[in-house]
């Protein structure tokens, strides 16, 4: 075992001053809350209300802000614009109805649609999404979600979520204008980390806000806990869009926003262009007759982009959002016809150990290969052993210290609370199957 201590451990943690509270006036009007809970939420204020732009995960945190807010102004927020229907963007919001309980509170349609989909299924959803964020973990293996911080992760509300829908009083299909107060803001669909993401241009100071299209991170084209198809191309569209406003202030869904229009037309510019390059080298490389596992090795970010400290992939990954494309697009059959009726992994597990010359070779195996850094391979040994028998607690410790492994090595901060969990989950399990 390492320990943990590894290079994507200390630069997934190296961001956590980045996730602390911190309550911004970007303009004389527009103040933003960014740390407060697990999203960034903003206050424009007008000459007679104030209009807030999303209202934080947590009703604790949002007061916090609402705090802050009145050292600048004592007028009533009259408005709530939603960028988009994830409940740690609105959960908050019943600290501004408290406030004020005729507040409008508008957002795009088809609003909350993948949160209906996801509800309508079952418990399933809730559970990866636990394990994606994190909110189970003890503290030293919880360094933060990727775009907010470990401390405010724990703080969401893990009960029964309320229904979504309930918040809104006003609808938009399309675009509209939000006037209330003396500001004036214009609210158009917006589509890309979910179909219901509204961009929010608040013209008179030159603010846009982009929602969850655009956070410090590579984005979360494909979200390990299970959603709908997340429009990439729909998405790539999405950014350009906001860019052709030509901002001076852009506030993004997570993390800290961007000033200056210099900086915001850069930062945009790279995000288009990481975007659209992986769409189209994913789509390229379908046509060229490549099928997922394969893509994922081939298209690769451009090093300059890479590295760029907008792209790091502390949230989203650029791999799951390759597969991500090609399932959106041509389905879950990646071409070869061998796959479509593959054989069952118990079957397969069973010639895999009769050729290694018996199970007790591939656990041997296994633990040779999670000693020599192979952690991958020695989980996918411990998957055949486990579907020849999944009774077997010595194999079921061996993949839970493998998945830990794998995740001490993952930047990606979704991917490593995922491990972790599930190998916590593992551990749990022990001693059950009898
Ligand atoms: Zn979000």
């Amino acid at each position: 075992m390492g320990g943990g201590e590894t290079a994507a451990t200390r630069e997934l943690r190296a961001l956590n001053p980045s996730l602390e509270r911190e309550f911004i006036r970007l303009t004389d009007r527009v103040f933003v809350a960014a740390g407060y809970g697990m999203s960034t939420f903003a206050f424009i204020i007008g000459e007679a209300g104030i209009i807030a732009v999303d209202a934080g995960s947590t009703p604790e945190a949002t007061a916090e802000a609402l705090g802050e807010l009145r050292r600048h102004s004592h007028l009533p927020i009259l408005g709530l614009v939603c960028t988009h229907h994830h409940f740690d963007h609105i959960l908050g919001s019943v600290v501004l109805w408290e406030e004020n309980p005729d507040i409008e509170i508008w957002g795009i349609e088809p609003f909350a649609n993948e949160a209906l989909r996801l509800a309508a299924v079952g418990p399933i959803a809730l559970q990866r999404a636990f394990r994606q964020f994190g909110h189970l973990l003890p503290p030293e293996l919880h360094i933060n979600t990727g775009f907010a911080s470990a401390a405010e992760a724990r703080r969401f509300p893990l009960g029964d979520l309320p229904d979504p829908r309930v918040h809104l009083t006003r609808r938009v299909t399309g675009t509209a204008a939000v006037e209330l107060g003396g500001v004036t803001l214009q609210v158009s669909h917006n589509p890309g980390e979910t179909d219901d993401q509204a961009l929010v241009w608040f013209e008179r100071d030159r603010v846009a806000f982009a929602g969850d299209n655009m956070y410090r991170s590579w984005p979360n084209l494909y979200a390990i806990r299970g959603t709908p198809y997340r429009d990439v191309r729909d998405w790539c569209e999405s950014i350009d869009r906001i860019r052709a406003l030509e901002p001076a202030h852009l506030v993004l869904g997570h993390t800290l926003p961007i000033s200056g229009a210099g900086a915001v037309d850069e930062a945009l510019g790279v995000y288009s262009r990481a975007l659209w390059h992986v769409y189209n080298a994913t789509i390229e490389g379908m046509n060229a007759g490549r099928t997922p596992d394969e893509l994922v090795l081939e298209v690769r970010l451009p090093e300059d982009l890479a590295e760029h400290p907008l792209l790091r992939e502390y949230y989203g990954a650029v791999a799951w959002s390759v597969r991500a494309i090609f399932d959106g697009v041509l389905g879950w059959f990646d071409g070869n016809p061998t796959t479509l009726n593959p054989l069952y992994p118990a079957k397969r597990a069973e010639r895999i150990a009769a050729l290694a010359g018996g199970a007790d070779i591939l656990l041997e195996q296994a633990r040779d290969a999670l000693a020599a850094g192979e952690a991958q391979w020695a989980a996918e040994l411990c998957d055949m052993l486990l579907a020849i028998d999944f009774r077997r607690d010595d194999v079921t410790a061996l993949k839970a210290d493998a998945l830990d492994e794998i995740a001490f090595n993952l930047l990606n901060a979704t991917g490593r609370n995922y491990l972790h969990t599930y190998a916590q989950e593992l551990r749990e399990s022990l001693g059950a199957a009898d």
